[in-house]
């Protein structure tokens, strides 16, 4: 069965160690986020979903279908420098949004918190854009997250202090395309 290899399926034999959250656990989680952030918005002020990409794409956009009140979508790149596995806090935009984020409702969507590093760095630059509100949406968050003083309205799951791929996440630009999150095997790492 696919415990055995969950990576088989999908075109990596023998890559990933365990499934840790698996599809169907994702999408009913993405659901109750779903509903959760709908019912903390009113009908005639659709929220601004804020993708930051790539990770948050996935999400984003089964978090978008999942709402049972529309939304607008918008797109960010930004890198922090850093190696592979870890983030410093030194941002750059890659790619800005192109909406005007001046007295609409946002919504950050985002992957995973660790360090928060990101995400702090990310609220205060589209707080100095005078939006009416900003909360946050989270799939993932890591134990390292409590240190830092921003606490996202929405959390999908917290999970443990491992480096995991799957579900718009990568490492190296591989596994974002898996339908769940995973743990990658150790020999994958170079
Ligand atoms: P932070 O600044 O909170 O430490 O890191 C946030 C970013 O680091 C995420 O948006 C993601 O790109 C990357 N990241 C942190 N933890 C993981 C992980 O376990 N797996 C992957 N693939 N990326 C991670
Ligand atoms: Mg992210
Ligand atoms: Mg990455």
């Amino acid at each position: 069965p696919a415990e055995q290899d969950p990576g088989a399926p999908h075109g990596y034999p023998g890559e990933l160690v365990s499934v840790l959250i698996d599809q169907e656990t994702v999408q009913a989680k993405v659901r109750e986020l779903a509903a959760a952030v709908a019912a903390d918005h009113t009908l005639d002020t659709p929220p601004l979903l804020v993708c930051v990409l790539k990770g948050a794409v996935m999400f984003t956009t089964d978090f978008a279908r999942a709402m049972p009140i529309p939304s607008e979508m918008d797109f960010m790149a930004i890198s922090s420098y850093g190696s592979a596995t870890t983030s410093s806090g030194v941002v750059r935009i890659l790619k800005d949004l192109n909406s005007d984020i001046t007295d609409r409702r946002v919504v950050i969507v985002e992957d995973i918190i660790d360090s928060g590093l990101t995400l702090s760095w990310l609220l205060k630059n589209l707080q100095s854009r005078g939006p009416a509100a900003i909360d946050v949406v989270t799939l993932l968050r890591k134990p390292e997250a409590v240190k830092v003083p921003l606490e996202p309205r929405y959390v999908g799951f917290d999970i443990p202090t491992e480096f995991v791929v799957g579900y718009g996440l990568d490492y190296a630009e591989r596994y974002r395309d898996l339908p769940f999150v995973g743990l990658l095997g150790a020999h994958m790492y170079a």
